[in-house]
């Protein structure tokens, strides 16, 4: 597989490359230099879920990963469910929250795990990575107690829910955790920072698993497949995708989907008030805002990394940006939309609800919808709980950790501070 860099496109380089590097040079991201278009979907959708996602990847990545490495690698990273949920007439939901950290970050974190692994040579591997909540937890189960690799998670202190942070920062061993006196945003600049320092990076072997590495877009591609799978050829025919967004990750995946050949109408881009994306689509201007904190805190992004990729795209493929529906839901159009699923019999939480809203209002006659649902709602347990009035029991994996001590150190917002700690591991 061949990337390219959006920002230099003479810059090439193959997936193992890409996965262990990164970004490219002047902070570009990697975009595959050929998408295959397939014509076999209905067969495809007919395999088990690790199967048919090892088939569509190996058509992406070719021989760097041998196809039953590449399903050994799948199986044990996709190792539970995301199902297709009827929520109302015509609308579904599907769970991606089935993993070990309960939200969809575990299918691409999970994976680049896998692919790092398989392309370490034995070399000493440091992750560093900003986390608006998720990719926090998920990227540490799947490095916790790798031999090699140490895991450096950056996040917005008081920023994100007491569950998602004792997810987290209560592993210890590999894994170290700097709660930042600042906001996401700023934790991602500081993340840039490091990849842009030549001596840092080959000191301490830096590596990023945001969702800007490619392989965890790659994995995300493979669940919309999953979705279409347990749809009926009716839903399948005339589907509207409803994306609760943030980095546009997410997204991402999802268009490239329906690049490769995915049966999907057209997508919802669905955010919460830090709204830069809608804006844009709407006025044509891109004016981040300061970020401001919501409910559904994983979106708590104004300057969103995956964006470029998405112009990409669109570009190779011919689409038009304006293809792309997109809405936005402040803090109580999502007590809303909560309390409204609730009365239908799911119990949903923030981020999903947002998705959800968009979809209803979106969604025209004889059209199909499924909203992603990014998270266990006991995962926003304090904000469930308060605006539905219930009482929400802990799974197992939140159970226990939820008494567990934070080891997290606290850093202001200064580079400084980051690279000390990053040097402190070699
Ligand atoms: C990360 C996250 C999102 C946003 O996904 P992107 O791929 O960054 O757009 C949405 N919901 C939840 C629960 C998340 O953790």
């Amino acid at each position: 597989m061949q990337l390219y860099n959006i920002k230099d496109a003479s810059e090439r380089v193959s997936f193992r490359q890409a996965v262990k590097q990164g970004l490219g040079r002047g902070q570009g991201l990697f975009f595959p230099a050929a998408l295959p278009e397939f014509n076999d979907i209905d067969e495809l959708l007919a395999l088990p879920l690790a199967q048919r996602s090892a088939t569509i990847l190996s058509r992406l990545i070719g021989d760097e990963l041998p196809a039953e490495q590449l399903q050994a690698m799948l199986g044990r990273a996709f190792n539970f469910p995301a199902p297709v949920v009827k929520v109302a007439e015509r609308i579904h939901a599907l769970e991606l929250f089935h993993g070990p950290t309960l939200a969809f970050k575990d299918f691409g974190g999970r994976f680049m795990a896998q692919c790092l692994s398989a392309f370490a040579d034995g070399e000493q591997i440091t992750i560093l990575t900003a986390t608006s909540g998720d990719t926090g937890a998920a990227v540490a189960h799947a490095f916790y107690g790798m031999p090699g690799i140490n895991v450096v998670v950056l996040y917005p202190k008081g920023k994100i829910s007491p569950l998602q942070e004792k997810l987290f920062c209560t592993l210890g061993g590999n894994i170290h955790t700097l709660a930042v006196e600042g906001t996401f945003d700023q934790c991602q600049t500081m993340v840039k920072q490091a990849f842009d320092d030549a001596e840092l990076r080959k000191a301490v072997g830096l590596n990023s698993a945001n969702s800007i590495n490619i392989s965890r877009l790659l994995a995300q591609i493979c669940y919309y497949f999953e979705a279409l799978a347990q749809l009926d050829s009716k839903a399948r025919s005339n589907l509207v995708v409803s994306v609760p967004s943030g980095n546009f990750g997410n997204l991402t995946a999802g268009l490239l989907a329906k690049a490769m050949g995915l049966p999907i109408k057209r997508f919802i881009a669905a955010t919460n008030s830090n709204d830069t994306v809608p804006r844009y689509l709407k006025t044509n201007v891109w004016q981040p805002r300061a970020t401001v904190p919501t409910l559904a805190n994983a979106m708590d992004v104004s300057e969103p990394n995956n964006w470029p990729r998405i112009e990409e795209l669109c570009q190779v493929k011919g689409w038009m940006l304006s293809d792309i529906c997109s809405g936005m839901r402040d803090d109580a159009g999502t007590v809303a939309a909560l309390r409204e699923l609730h009365g239908l019999g799911y119990l949903c939480e923030p981020h999903g609800a947002i998705a959800y809203d968009l979809l209803k209002e979106k969604l025209k006659p004889g059209e199909h919808g499924l909203f992603l649902c990014t998270a266990h709602p006991a995962k926003f347990k304090e904000a469930v709980e308060l605006h539905l009035g219930i009482e929400l029991a802990l799974p197992a994996e939140l159970a226990a950790v939820a008494d567990k001590g934070l080891l997290s150190e606290v850093i202001p917002v200064d580079f400084a501070a980051v690279r000390r700690k990053l040097m402190s591991l070699v």
